[in-house]
């Protein structure tokens, strides 16, 4: 295997590739054609040479793809390249990030169990735990993420799961991974880290602790605004035995279509968050300059003045691609800044190649009663900015023409 140039792409030496060598070679299984570029195969099923083949593939004693609900080679790939990137032992693919959210809570907890999450959480996370669940007979408990006071009270019984996200949406908290793991296998629960803000270039959850990681591919992993798509990553236990059996028979399958724009969606991974992360903290830095002239607050994580800096450095390689900012004069002032912009485009999505800026209070936090908003610090003078790969100058001027109208 490896040893001649028209291999099937794996190596023996998969295992000591450095991350950007992961993104662009992990997880490659060529054809008989021996293509450069990852195949992608548009297939429902697959075909037996005999009726006894087709048999064995059933009863588990021959390993081979039988239906792509279950498995299918693209999305095979994607998944091995995705769970070297991340260190993990095994990746299952959704086909959006609500299916992987979903699928890796559900298929862990039973009426009559207890589930723990942080508050400030993305708002179909949050109506999974606060509505769907108990409906179940599960009791949900909201701690404010960032109190480990509060996890410490919440993680004082028996709990089934732990979920969390940092940096949070839209307030970039910063929750303690390893403090809330150390708390959550006291109480005989597993830790699910929403990672999608940080992506796996800027933080290893499983490193830090945590048990399972979910992704919005749509987000970073894209990165180019095309198609939806999700992760579950985890040790080959859980993915094989807690979550095989649920994601086979309820069916949030990855398309291969998707799957196969995500795959070379990785090989860029590592240089777009580079630049997302330079482009955000230019326009951070900018933003901060405005304080006192029409901005009242810049939080981002990369900066001196976010609350958790220490703690940021600590878990997070670097700040991310999203600045948040609040303006002067409540939703009013916000929607002026945001109508004033003439580059940055006005969108809910994010981690796009494109700069996107959101309203969260009358978005994607709308459907919130006004102590939720107030409790999470989602203010109307607040305003999301996704910073994209554009010349990090470019975007400054468009924020500075916006923030004199
Ligand atoms: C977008 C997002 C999701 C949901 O992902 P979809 O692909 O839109 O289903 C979940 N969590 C976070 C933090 C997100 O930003």
């Amino acid at each position: 295997m490896g040893s001649d140039n028209t291999s099937n792409g794996t190596s023996p030496n998969a295992k000591t590739w450095r991350p950007q060598t992961r993104m662009v070679r992990g997880g490659l299984e060529r054809t008989g054609f021996s293509e450069t570029s990852e195949a992608l195969f548009l297939t429902s099923g697959y075909v037996y040479g005999s009726a006894e083949e087709a048999q064995e593939s059933f009863d588990g004693t021959r390993e081979r793809y039988v239906y792509s609900r279950f498995r299918n080679p693209t999305v095979a790939m994607f998944e091995d390249r995705l769970a070297g990137i991340e260190g993990a032992e095994a990746c299952r693919a959704t086909a959006s990030g609500m299916a992987a959210v979903h699928a890796a809570l559900l298929c862990q907890v039973k009426a009559g169990d207890r589930v723990v999450a942080s508050r400030a959480l993305f708002g179909s996370c949050s109506w999974i735990i606060t509505e769907l669940m108990p409906r179940y007979g599960i009791t949900p408990v909201l701690v404010e993420g960032t109190d480990l006071d509060q996890w410490r009270e919440a993680l004082s019984q028996p709990t089934a799961c732990v979920f969390i996200e940092t940096p949070s949406n839209p307030t970039l908290e910063i929750i303690d991974i390893p403090a809330v793991a150390e708390l959550a296998h006291k109480a005989g629960a597993r830790l699910v880290v929403d990672n999608v803000f940080a992506t796996p270039v800027l933080q290893s959850p499983l490193a830090l602790g945590a048990d399972v990681v979910v992704y919005s591919a749509t987000k970073h992993i894209d990165g180019q605004g095309r198609c939806l798509g999700g992760a579950i990553l985890s040790d080959a236990a859980f993915i094989n035995d807690v979550l095989g059996p649920y994601l086979r028979h309820t069916g949030p399958a990855l398309s291969p279509f998707n799957a196969w724009v995500l795959l070379k969606g990785l090989e860029t991974l590592d240089l777009r968050i580079e630049r997302h992360c330079a482009n955000a903290l230019k326009v951070a830095h900018f933003l901060e300059s405005r304080i006192g002239k029409g901005l009242k607050r810049v939080i981002y994580p990369g900066l001196d003045s976010h609350p958790q800096r220490a703690l940021a450095s600590r878990q997070m390689r670097a700040g991310g691609s999203i600045v948040v900012f609040e303006v002067e004069g409540g939703r009013e002032g916000a929607y002026r800044v945001m109508n004033g912009l003439r580059l940055v485009d006005i969108s809910n999505n994010l981690g796009d190649a494109k700069s996107l800026i959101t309203h969260p209070s009358t978005t994607t936090h709308q459907r919130l009663p006004a102590e939720e908003k107030m409790a999470m610090g989602v203010t109307e003078g607040m305003i999301r900015l996704s910073v994209g790969l554009e010349d990090a100058q470019d975007l400054i001027e468009d924020l500075e023409a916006a923030l004199s109208v």
